[in-house]
């Protein structure tokens, strides 16, 4: 899963990106509002935890400018206690959830847990496609009774092809969702992970198989 933190402290901002990357989220983090509204209107990200107090742009009218822009990324504020009454405020401006600081951080990871279960594009801990299964928990993926376990950026890449399997996945989506905006990662690595896959396809003798689409990208495909 791929979180925007926006977090002007950046103490606190440090610690929770740690946290977040022990706990195999991809973080991306950004201290000014307005940064804080461009990044989430590439609409890449799972969920947002969203600091109300920022420099230049508060976290309330982020919300509301994603929410008119009908981006329904899931919210998560994070308010300081004074700021309360403004949580009124922001669960009316779209946020699915907030938290006062100071907080613990096992408790943001079980409201971000509960809150990633309850999203509208929850599909369960499987997917699938044809004779391919993917466990999300245990990350093994499956076919005909055998399963072999995926490494995080395997993980990351076959749920995405199996949440859009019937389109192609443009390369650069994919490498946004899975190693940020601001990564350097060349086209080639990703390359190399979708070769890891098939290969693992392969061992499997699954029907599907991840067809790269010249110029543009890849898509899971059956063959029968
Ligand atoms: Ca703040």
């Amino acid at each position: 899963m791929r979180i925007l933190l926006v977090e002007d402290e950046t103490a606190l901002s440090d610690a929770l990106a740690e946290i977040l990357t022990q706990n195999n989220y991809t973080v991306d983090v950004v201290h000014r509002g307005p940064e804080g509204l461009d990044y989430a209107s590439s609409d890449i990200y799972d969920m947002i935890l969203l600091d109300i107090m920022l420099p230049g742009m508060d976290g309330l009218t982020i919300l509301r400018s994603l929410r008119q822009k009908g981006i329904s990324t899931p919210v998560i504020l994070l308010t300081a206690k004074s700021e309360v009454p403004d949580i009124i405020t922001g669960l009316d401006a779209g946020s699915d959830d907030y938290l006062a600081k100071p907080f613990s951080t096992g408790e943001l990871l079980a409201r971000m847990r509960a809150l990633s279960r309850r999203g509208s594009n929850y599909t369960g801990e499987i997917l699938s496609f044809h004779d391919l299964t993917f466990n999300k928990g245990s990350m093994e993926l499956g076919c005909n009774g055998s399963t072999i376990r995926l490494g995080l950026k395997e993980a990351q890449l076959i749920e995405l092809l199996l949440k859009n399997t019937g389109q192609v996945m443009p390369k650069n989506l994919l490498i946004e969702k899975i190693w940020g905006i601001d990564s350097d990662t060349e086209y080639n690595n990703i390359e190399v992970y979708i070769s890891f896959l098939r290969q693992k396809l392969n061992f499997l003798d699954a029907s599907v198989q991840i067809k790269t689409i010249r110029g543009v990208g890849y898509q899971l495909e059956a063959y029968v």
